[in-house]
C-alpha cells in the first residue's frame, strides 16, 4: 500500500493568513516543506481522502491525478 499525504494542516493552513504566531512566521520565511495545506491523502493512486479547498493546489503541485481516482472517502 503506497500513502501519499497531500496535505497536513487544518482548514486555516501554515502559514494563516493573518497569523503572526512564531510557526507561522518560521514557515513563512522558510517555505518549502514548512507551508502546510489542508489535509488530504491518497492512497495507491485511486482511493482520495478528504477534498478540502487545496485538492486544486495538490493537483497542481502534488501530482494529484483526479482522473485516476475511483473512490472518496470523506472523513470530516
Ligand atoms: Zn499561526
Amino acid at each position: 500500500m503506497n500513502i501519499t499525504h497531500l496535505g497536513t494542516a487544518a482548514a486555516e493552513r501554515i502559514p494563516g493568513l493573518f497569523c503572526r504566531c512564531d510557526l507561522c512566521r518560521f514557515a513563512r520565511e522558510q517555505g518549502g516543506r514548512e507551508i502546510r495545506t489542508q489535509s488530504q491523502a491518497i492512497i495507491d493512486g485511486r482511493l482520495l481522502i478528504d477534498f478540502p479547498g487545496d485538492t486544486y493546489l495538490h493537483m497542481l503541485h502534488g501530482g494529484l491525478d483526479l482522473p485516476r481516482i475511483s473512490t472518496l472517502l470523506v472523513t470530516h
